[in-house]
């Protein structure tokens, strides 16, 4: 099944060169379904890790990137500019936080990240507070896998101890415990408060995954903590930035997460849905306020520019995806999803190993009491025909939008089968 030369020579995600795991070959995919090259198909819970929210090989998609492959791919976007970018950044500015109002396009959501903080040390350097260049944010949290993305993720199963001191040294408070659908519990708020009042000097920002924690460990938060967590950055003069990389385009039920509290950041990032899971862009989003404070710093620019910024296929592809969704009612049909989830999983919380099982949109999560064999627990999900990829304690699904509800019974079904046969196993 897996192919030799993969094996021995190209790197997967977060794995070893010397005692690979598995890799399945894949010949094409198509709505929710991916097709192997073995002639098995598996129905996708995963999305490609959040961002193919309208499934695979979408004939509206496909024709907008072939559209735009008439005209151009790529041009260097130093100097020129071209409709895919206007016309994405128009309907970007409609549907994100009215005070965002300057888009920065990148290419992929770490790289957004690491503009976002870049964008807030340019800030306080402007405002003449040049000491103001550490973050703080809260554990539990992930922001990718870049150099300074990293070093604002969770410092425990964000690889700190890999990098040890050649990592920047963040400020971390705990993860927010009030879960989305608990009531408030006051005491939430108070390390961060404390940390924020000690330290603002030194802070150029909070940075939070907006809700959702996904990658540090899929956790639902309480909306108040967005809320207080908004107070205290204007009360210490603290950008706020929100990473809205996984939990943008509707993932969560609202369009974007912070619609949940109505809180609005001073920087947002996106990616991952961006294009529909066609191709890597990001974009990273601040208010008028933010961007002219920058350019009226001693620089007089934003320090940023990379050789793919706003590429045209991945605009138009954008711009499409984005449409598509917005023209539909992308709600309705996230409630759907939303309840078959809860249908099929919560009963799973009846099971001594489960320690939780929560869902939120179209994501649905069942955290065991122990860490699961990926490798084993993978083949077996591809053994009865889907494909979700636990990790650590987690198993859980996030399927692209268009997956009908035969196709997520079927899957739910089978992963339900499938944690019921881990008893035992621990
Ligand atoms: N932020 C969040 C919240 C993410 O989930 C991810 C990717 N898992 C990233 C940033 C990094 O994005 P990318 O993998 O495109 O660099």
């Amino acid at each position: 099944m897996t192919d030799n030369f993969d094996l021995e020579h190209i790197w997967h995600p977060y794995t070893s060169m010397t005692q690979p795991l598995p890799t399945f070959k894949v010949k094409r995919a198509y709505g929710a379904t991916i097709e192997l090259d073995d002639g098995r198909t598996l129905i996708d819970g995963m999305s490609s890790w959040w961002c193919a929210i309208h499934g695979y090989n979408h004939p509206d998609l496909n024709q907008a990137v072939t559209d735009q492959l008439q005209n151009m791919s790529h041009i260097m976007f130093g100097g020129l500019t071209h409709d895919p970018a206007i016309e994405l950044g128009k309907i970007l500015l409609k549907i994100t936080p009215p005070s965002l109002d300057k888009i920065f396009y990148a290419d992929s959501g770490s790289v957004a990240v690491e503009v976002a903080l870049k964008m807030a040390v340019q800030f306080w350097t402007a405002q003449g507070q040049p000491q103001k260049t550490n973050f703080i944010t809260t554990r539990s949290g992930y922001h990718g896998d870049t150099w300074n993305a990293m070093s604002v993720c969770d410092p425990v199963t964000g690889m700190h101890q890999i990098f040890g001191t050649s990592l920047p040294n963040r400020l971390f408070v705990a993860a927010p415990q009030t879960k989305f659908h608990e009531e408030w519990n006051q005491k939430d708020i108070a390390e961060l408060e404390q940390a924020i009042q000690q330290n603002h000097e030194k802070l150029a920002a909070l940075i939070i995954e907006p809700i959702v924690q996904g990658a540090g460990g899929m956790r639902f938060y309480h909306p108040e903590y967005l809320r207080q967590a908004k107070a205290l950055c204007v009360k210490y003069h603290l950008l706020l930035i929100f990473d809205e990389i996984a939990t943008g385009f509707g993932r969560t039920g609202k369009l974007f997460a912070w619609e949940h509290a109505q809180v609005e950041p001073d920087i947002m990032c996106l990616g991952k849905g961006l294009t529909g899971g066609y191709m890597t862009l990001s974009a990273t989003l601040t208010t008028k306020h933010v961007a002219e404070t920058i350019s009226r710093g001693e620089a007089g620019v934003f320090m940023h520019g990379p050789t793919f910024m706003a590429n045209p296929l991945a605009c138009a592809v954008a711009l499409k995806s984005t449409q598509l969704l917005i023209e539909q009612d992308w709600q309705a049909n996230i409630k759907r999803i939303e309840q078959q989830l809860s249908q099929y999983l919560m009963p799973l919380n009846q099971l001594d190993y489960v320690a939780d099982v929560r869902v939120l949109g179209a994501i649905g999560v069942v955290e065991l009491t122990f860490n699961v064999d990926m490798k084993i627990l993978q083949q077996q999900f591809v053994d009865r025909g889907i494909w979700i990829r636990p990790f650590g304690k987690l198993v859980y699904v996030m399927p692209p939008y268009v997956i009908t509800q035969q196709e997520l019974s079927d899957l739910l079904e089978q992963l339900v089968e499938v944690v019921k046969t881990l008893q035992g196993a621990h």
